[in-house]
Formats: C-alpha cells, structure tokens, sequence
C-alpha cells in the first residue's frame, strides 16, 4: 500500500456494473485501497489491473473495510448479496448508492439494524462518466452523524446533498427527478417523431426544441410559490386552453402518422379536472388532482 493510500480511508465497491465500476475507478484515482467484488466475477479485471483487490465473496468484500458502497440493480440484490455477506455485516456502514422507492430504503435501513450494521442511502443523478466531478450530485439520507463522518470519502465520488435523517429521502428526491425527466425526455421523442414523419429532422427540430426546454426553469419559477401557496388563479393560463392545446396535438399526432396515445393521455388527465370543476383555474390545479390521498 502506497503512503498516500494509507492515509485515506480504505473502501470497499460492491456491483460493477457501468456506475460501480466508475465509483471504483475514482477511489483508485483519489489513492484510497479499494476491495470490490461482482456476482460475475470477469467484471473486476480491469479495476484490479489499476489496483484494486478482488474480494473472493461478498463477506470478504464486506469483511475487508469499514465502509462498503454498494451499487446494485436494486434493494432486491442488495438483499440478496447482503444476505450471502451475513456474518461480516455487524459494524460495517454500508453506502447504498443503487436506485429503488423511498419505502425499499428504509426496509433496508431496518434490515440492517437488525444486524447491527448501518445504512447511508444515496441517489445518483448523473451518469456513470459523471463519477469523480465535483459538479456532479448525489442526494444522501441517513443519520447526519453518519453522513458527516463519511462525507470526505463519498465526495470523492460527486458533490453531496444531503436531504435528512430519514433513509428514505434520497430515493425520494431520486424519484422525483426521474419523474421529471422521464415525462419531459418522452414528451421530447414524441415531439421529435412528428416532425420526422413530416420530413423535420432531428436535427433542424433541435434549436426550436431547445428554445421550448428552455421555458421550464422559468415556468418552474413561476409556479412553485403558487403551488406552494394554494394559488391556481387562471390568469395566465387556464385548463379548459390546454386542454383544447393538447387536443390540437393528438390529432396532428395522428394525421402524421403517429400514436397519439401520449397526447391522449394527458387529455385524459386535463379532462378530468375540468369536468371536476377546474376549467378556469391555471394547469397547476392538477397538482391536487393527481393526489389521490
Ligand atoms: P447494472 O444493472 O449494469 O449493474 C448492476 C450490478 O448489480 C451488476 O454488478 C450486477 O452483477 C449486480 N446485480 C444485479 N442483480 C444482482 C443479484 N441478484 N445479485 C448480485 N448482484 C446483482 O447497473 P448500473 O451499474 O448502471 O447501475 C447501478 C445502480 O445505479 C442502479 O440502481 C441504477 O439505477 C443506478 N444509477 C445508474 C445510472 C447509470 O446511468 N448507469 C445513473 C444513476 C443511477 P452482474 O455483473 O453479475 O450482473
């Protein structure tokens, strides 16, 4: 071991798939010792030829050190892995850094206390290339105790945001993100596919697309107080217009050539408020209408 390795903290890398062989790859690069270990073990050659030592089973991985971060598909091989690691649990922290729902992280929160082991909760919200920037952000839950104590060491993998004690706040803001990029990504294709069938390409699409997604942070501006303060005043915008707008989409959609199933969709949910009442309140009265609790 080097004299810059041993004077950082030793960590273990559990899942080498493409984002925990990007985690691994920047403790090596940071100096710290890492041990990682794979279901399939092939996936460690290239991290144990810049280093890293190659546990021979998930209790060995977690045996070797204090801090194990864990990058699985989900909380089920987390789970699984962790169960077949049994006997090195008690003591270990471990870093939970794959994506599952808010309620998955506590159950393993709970699991792992069982086992007198404990558990920090990360959301990742940049690609595997994004690993080692500090630009880059994980959303951390857990113990603030917890959390300060490693947070030297998980910063070398990305800027931290930590979100509070409950473990399961950072799948949650996890979540909410991808919500919001799921819908806005897919809205994008949609958009992208209309045009091509009418002979726009991508490309030549692209600058008025961007023009588009480049409304969103200031809409988000707009509304966030009004949603926070319970106003859906319509006097910039009223459900019964887009609900007609989104109707205008659909059949464009469809006279192209194209599903008009998404459009559909989203006339279905702006209908349904406004035969509830809200034809004249602003689009941010769907808010509560999507509450359904
Ligand atoms: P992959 O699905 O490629 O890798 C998952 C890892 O989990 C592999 O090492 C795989 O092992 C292991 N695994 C899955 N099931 C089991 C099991 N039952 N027992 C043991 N090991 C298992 O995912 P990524 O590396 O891309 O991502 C890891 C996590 O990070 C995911 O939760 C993902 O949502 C999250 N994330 C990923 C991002 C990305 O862009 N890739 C971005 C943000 C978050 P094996 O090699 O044997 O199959």
């Amino acid at each position: 071991m080097s004299v810059e390795q041993q004077s950082k903290r030793p960590v273990t890398v559990i899942g080498l798939g493409p984002m925990g062989q990007a985690m691994a790859g920047a403790f090596l690069d940071a100096g710290h010792a890492v041990t990682v270990w794979n279901r399939t073990a092939g996936r460690a050659a290239e991290l144990v030829g810049r280093g890293a030592e190659s546990a021979p089973s998930a209790e060995a991985a977690v045996a070797a050190n204090e801090l194990v971060v864990l990058s699985l598909t989900d909380y089920d091989a987390v789970i699984a892995v962790l169960e077949s690691a049994e006997p090195a649990l008690k003591g270990k922290v471990f870093a939970n850094l794959g994506s599952d729902t808010p309620e998955r992280a506590r159950e393993v929160t709970r699991w792992l206390a069982e086992r007198g082991a404990e558990h920090l909760n990360g959301g990742v919200q940049v690609p595997p290339s994004g690993i080692g920037s500090p630009e880059s952000s994980v959303f951390y839950s857990g113990p603030a105790e917890l959390f300060e104590r490693y947070r030297d060491t998980l910063e070398v993998l990305a800027g931290t945001d930590y979100r509070g004690d409950d473990p399961g706040l950072a799948q949650l803001y996890y979540q909410i993100q991808m919500d919001l990029f799921w819908t806005s990504m897919v809205g994008y294709l949609h958009a992208t596919a209309i045009a091509e069938a009418n002979g726009i390409s991508a490309e030549e699409f692209r600058p008025h697309a961007v023009s588009t997604a480049a409304l969103m942070p200031w809409m988000i501006e707009f509304y966030a107080p009004r949603i926070t303060a319970g106003d859906h005043r319509g006097d910039v915008d009223r459900l019964t217009m887009g609900l007609a707008g989104i109707e205008h989409v659909r059949h464009t959609a469809e006279a192209s050539g194209v599903d008009g199933e998404l459009p559909a969709l989203l006339a279905q949910v702006l209908r349904r408020a406004v035969e509830a009442g809200h034809g004249e309140d602003s689009l941010s009265a769907l808010v509560g209408r999507f509450r359904r609790a």
